[in-house]
């Protein structure tokens, strides 16, 4: 007989009383940045207001939260201007909003365009990528990755041709942790842009969600047009928020994907002009802003943000290292400075039930399966049921690594003594 679903109390007795070691950080951070939920009670308890739609203290202060957050994340990125900076309800929802505002019949990317991919791209960034390019009779062209989800820059830079007028490229896989040449791409793009129209200009897109607040992010540097991060992840913010990074160039070009209230401009029928006013219809997520602000605040001042790029590597190859010395398993991913990797233990154990067991016998959360990027799979063999992800984030330490390392090696061996 099945075992009967624990009731909701018994869940958080669990969740309470055993020792978790959390390494699911690339699907969200856990735990959240020291302020995170202060931050977010103290704002539901005594602000509550919603912002730029008052002229009363509460709100006022609602306004400068919202004020507050464009300007650190505008310099966090080295923005040219808090304008830049539009925030979203996710990472997802970012992502859409320069898409859907930029590409598609009747858009500054429109009829005919040549749209470059790469097979690494979350569902997130293909999914609406797919329905503008239909919708402006667009091409789409994937850039195929390496075995461990790498990209080659070459290969990127040899499809770009006189039609391609968008590069949507994440910075990290989100299943293999691998890092992309997007300065070298950034590079070529620029050079290339030299040379075109103003209404030819490539846009390059980059999709910040796995690396925002664990690698450092300079725009300018990398030579992207668009970025989209969450809080949620290597911020240590809360879900529920997310960013987008335009370059003035794209300002007027971006159509509000959505329309409704500002606070601007009230009488008109029309979504304001201004950026980033223009994409940002509806009341804000107040909280969750507050808790952003705290995260980047919190790890700032604990110099987690942009950290020790050294102990964070360190972690990554004791990872790597460990996990290519267990017999019997596949291993996607290679040293690098973020401790993920992706693992097959072969038909056997899918990658469900590894999960099941790792969480189960050895109090260990991983993540199995496709992670919304279906498309990586067919480059890593694991098409049918995805893989085993492993992924640590700020405060992993080395001990969990060694657990989780013990874990899959004693799994393993179990798996080898049955066959
Ligand atoms: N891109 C990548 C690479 C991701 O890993 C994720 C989240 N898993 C997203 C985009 C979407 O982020 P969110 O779900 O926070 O909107």
């Amino acid at each position: 007989m099945m075992p009967s679903r624990p009731t909701s109390s018994t869940e958080k007795n669990l969740l309470q009383t055993r020792q978790r070691i959390y390494l699911d950080h690339a699907a969200t951070s856990w735990p959240k940045a020291d302020g995170v939920t202060d931050a977010m009670v103290e704002f539901l308890s005594n602000v509550g207001s919603s912002a730029s739609r008052g002229s009363y203290a509460s709100a006022l202060k609602a306004s400068e939260l919202v004020r507050s957050l464009r300007f650190k994340l505008a310099q966090f990125i080295h923005a040219e201007s808090d304008s830049c900076i539009s925030f979203h309800s996710g990472c997802t929802h970012a992502l859409n909003s320069v898409i859907h505002g930029l590409v598609g019949s009747s858009k500054a990317i429109g009829d005919g365009s040549h749209l470059l991919v790469s097979a690494i791209e979350h569902n997130a960034v293909i999914r609406p990528i797919l329905v503008a390019a239909k919708s402006g009779n667009a091409t789409v062209e994937e850039v195929p990755a390496d075995k461990n989800g790498l990209l080659s820059a070459d290969d990127v830079i040899s499809r770009v041709n006189g039609a391609t007028r968008l590069v949507a490229l994440s910075h990290v896989s989100n299943v293999t942790g691998a890092v992309q040449p997007i300065t070298e791409i950034g590079a070529a793009i620029a050079e290339a842009n030299r040379s075109r129209t103003e209404s030819d200009q490539i846009l390059f897109l980059c999709d910040a969600a796995q690396s925002l607040g664990y690698l450092p992010i300079d725009v300018a540097s990398l030579g992207v047009h668009a970025l989209t991060a969450p809080a949620h992840k290597g911020c240590g913010g809360p879900p529920g928020i997310g960013m987008l990074y335009l370059s003035p160039r794209w300002h007027s070009a971006i159509q509000p994907w959505m329309q409704g209230g500002t606070g601007h401009d009230g009488r008109s029928d029309t979504m304001p002009e201004s950026m980033p006013a223009k994409l940002e219809p509806g009341t804000m997520n107040l909280p969750a802003i507050a808790g952003w602000l705290a995260a980047l605040e919190s790890m700032a001042t604990s110099g987690e943000l942009n950290e020790s790029p050294n102990e964070s590597a360190a972690l990554s190859q004791r990872l790597h290292v460990g996990l290519n010395a267990v017999d019997g398993i596949k291993v996607f991913g290679q040293p690098g400075p973020l401790p993920i990797a992706s693992l097959d233990f072969g038909p056997d154990l899918p990658p469900d039930d590894a999960a099941a067991i790792l969480d189960s016998e050895f109090g260990i959360e991983v993540r199995s399966g496709h992670h919304c990027a279906a498309r990586l799979h067919r480059h890593l063999g694991t098409e049918a049921a995805g893989t085993l992800r492993i992924s640590g984030g700020h405060g992993t330490t080395s001990d969990q690594i060694d657990a989780v390392v013990a874990a899959v090696s004693e799994i393993a061996a179990q798996i080898t003594s049955l066959a």
